[in-house]
């Protein structure tokens, strides 16, 4: 059933500590579930999508919208006969690098880490999470992921230049990844613009009018729910109109992709790895108004006046604590201590505080409050 481009588990490059296979999960399915099972992993329940501060329980938070974006990858991946349990996989996986406080978290511990000369990355965060900080076996550290999977969570954003990151040599820089992993930049967008819209306007942060005059293609199917229900309320005919921007999304998505891969003439993940360029994408138009939605949503939701004050905070309270744990090492967990002796201080600060979601961060500087040197 899997389309000639698709990546075969049996062609799998497999894991570092070779494993017995399993009798009826096949390497995928059990990553997969490795992830499903990881500690990491049922933290993205207390790290902030966008809105810090739990302004209502319906709202997204890391894990929900994680969810979303397995779903929407997994409709894709059936239509377009990739594999499946990869693509799940590597949707699951794909945020569970992201730091407490969520983009205003991340922006901070990168600031912090230029100080000392490294960077904060949450993708390469990813990797040293399912690689090293999992600890689920006796054998070995981490989840023992294929390489599919770690290529997978290196690649499916952005392109590392192998001058930048020798060390992620293996992964194959000057390759694109499979198409299995080309799908999630653009179904992890598809979720959060459709989601941010949704909660911004449940938030009332964001005014129907102010989205139906700034997003084209939202507008659009609100003209046609309005038609068809006239005496419908507001509400419902924002949650119809928000459901046919995401449906047309993803078919525009599919379609185009299919026809990329028609015209690039691609007949094996080979062909998809030596392109020049990735070939799951939108339409040209359809990406116009992709670009057009999130525009607004920078603008009008992430930049906002009225969460600037909740990102001020993330940032303050990922700061000082950096410099906190940076000026006394020894009050770090017995474990990190041992982690110095094989990398920077700054790293290992950098790693600790990553992993913490957002209750345990808040917790950590209320129990700090005192000793730490305010700026
Ligand atoms: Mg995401």
């Amino acid at each position: 059933m899997l389309a000639p481009y698709a990546v075969r588990v049996e062609d799998t490059r497999g894991r570092r500590f070779p494993e017995a296979p399993h009798p009826y999960r096949d390497d995928f399915q059990r990553d997969r579930d490795r992830i499903i099972h990881a500690r990491a992993f049922r933290r993205l329940e207390n790290k902030t999508q966008v809105f810090t501060r739990r302004l209502s329980d319906h709202f997204r938070t890391r894990l929900t919208h994680t969810i979303e974006v397995a779903q929407i990858s997994r409709t894709i991946a059936a239509v377009l006969q990739l594999n499946e349990s990869l693509v799940e996989t590597l949707a699951l996986v794909h945020d569970i690098g992201h730091p407490p406080f969520g983009h205003s978290g991340e922006h901070a511990l990168d600031e912090a880490m230029r100080k000392f000369g490294e960077r904060f990355d949450h993708n390469l965060h990813g990797l040293r999470i399912v690689e090293q900080f999992e600890e689920r076996y006796a054998s070995h550290p981490g989840l023992n992921l294929t390489f599919e999977v770690r290529e997978g969570i290196i690649k499916h954003s952005h392109d590392y230049l192998l001058d930048e990151h020798p060390e992620l040599a293996e992964y194959m820089l000057d390759l694109k990844p499979p198409l299995e992993a080309q799908l999630i930049d653009h179904t992890d967008e598809i979720a959060y613009n459709t989601a941010d819209l949704d909660d911004g306007y449940e938030a009332k942060l964001l005014r129907l009018e102010q989205i139906r005059q700034n997003v084209g293609i939202f507008d659009r199917f609100y003209r046609e729910v309005d038609q068809q229900y006239v005496a419908a309320r507001e509400k419902l005919k924002f949650n119809e109109a928000l459901k046919r921007m995401l449906n047309h999304l993803v078919t525009d998505l599919i379609v185009n992709t299919r026809f990329r891969l028609e015209q690039a003439g691609i007949a094996t993940v080979e062909d998809i790895r030596r392109y020049p360029e990735r070939l799951a994408a939108f339409s040209p138009a359809t990406d116009a108004e992709r670009g057009e939605a999130k525009a607004f949503l920078y603008e009008n939701l992430y930049h906002s006046e009225s969460l600037r004050p909740q990102k001020a905070d993330g940032e303050k309270i990922v700061g000082e604590l950096f410099r906190y744990w940076m000026s006394t090492p020894g009050s770090l967990p017995a474990s990190y201590q041992r982690q110095m002796l094989s990398e920077s201080p700054a790293r290992v600060v950098c790693d600790y505080m990553a992993g913490m979601t957002d209750n345990y961060i808040l917790d950590q500087y209320r129990r700090l409050a005192g000793k730490i040197a305010p700026r």
